[in-house]
């Protein structure tokens, strides 16, 4: 039964997904996520990731596999769509890499540091909030978004309506994510669930085992988007999470080139386009970040 609700989801997201999500194909408000043209002869001197993607003649990307309108596969095409995967394929263009040179690798937010310190992927796009802590093991080229911890509830729940009403109430979050440690850090509530990934948590709340989930807005929008009705997000957001591409951390020159690639997006309109087609349709703001090279 509960293999076969998150099957529902993760089907359900895909269907409400599946008129945008992909490259190129017109979306219910007529939109279409752009196509990247791909650059030609790109040189990334002195950075040693860029020269690992040039040696293999592919780019290896870390993303999220079960947030639908951010990093989804659909189980039926084993395509990857969403904001995130957007994005990555946007870096990816700009490296001179097309989509039919990109491997991804779906990688729990328990995992992304360690992925990216092993070199198991060049880069990883997936609502990956950048932190100090975070920032001391890897690096952060960014913020392309920014979002803000909330809660998933039953669309018929009247007593979550915030942070302060979670005491006593199960909450399922994913581990190694910040919204979890917020949590826990603030004493929210003393009952957590918790699971690699946030559709095991919307699994949970669909059969009523769990209150709450908690996380990004922009995820939490995806997963009530997907299930029209059955769920709500509480929309009072108590963090900021602003979305980075996560690199290895002493590859400075493929942070300034990664950098480079997200403010032109944001200045020729690209990040819009890819807003519209993706979150966009799930109501997440559309607040344009400013990059931050540190
Ligand atoms: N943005 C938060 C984080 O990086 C939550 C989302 C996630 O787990 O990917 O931890």
């Amino acid at each position: 039964m509960r293999v076969r609700t998150l099957a529902m989801v993760l089907l359900a997201g895909g269907l409400a997904l599946s008129a945008c999500g992909k490259e190129g194909t017109p979306t219910d408000s007529g939109q279409a996520a752009p196509s990247q043209s791909v650059a030609a002869d790109v040189s990334v001197d002195g950075s040693p990731t860029f020269d690992a993607i040039k040696a293999r003649g592919k780019v290896v990307i870390g993303v999220k596999e079960d947030q639908p309108g951010l990093g989804y596969k659909d189980p039926t095409t084993n395509k990857y769509s969403g904001f995130d995967v957007e994005v990555a394929k946007l870096v990816a263009a700009q490296l001179g890499y097309g989509e039919d040179k990109i491997e991804y690798k779906a990688i729990p937010s328990a995992g992304r540091e360690q992925a990216i310190i092993n070199g198991d992927v060049d880069y990883y796009v997936g609502t990956y909030t950048i932190n100090d802590g975070r920032k001391e093991k890897i690096s952060f080229a960014g913020p392309y978004f920014v979002a803000g911890q909330d809660l998933l509830v039953k669309a018929d729940n009247t007593d979550i309506t915030g942070p302060e009403t979670l005491k006593g109430k199960n909450v399922c979050s994913a581990t190694g994510s910040t919204p979890i440690k917020r949590v826990k850090d603030q004493g929210l509530t003393d009952k957590i669930t918790e699971f690699q990934n946030y559709s095991q948590c919307v699994a949970k709340l669909d059969e009523g085992a769990v209150d709450a989930v908690t996380t990004d807005d922009a995820i939490l929008k995806g997963y009530a988007a997907a299930e029209e009705g059955k769920y709500k997000v509480v929309g009072k957001t108590f963090s900021e999470e602003p979305y980075g591409i996560g690199l290895p951390k002493d590859d400075k020159a493929l942070r300034d080139k990664v950098n480079d690639v997200l403010q032109a997006s944001l200045d020729d309109g690209t990040w819009q386009k890819i807003y519209d087609a993706t979150l966009g349709k799930s109501g997440s703001p559309a607040t344009k970040p400013t990059i931050d090279r540190y």
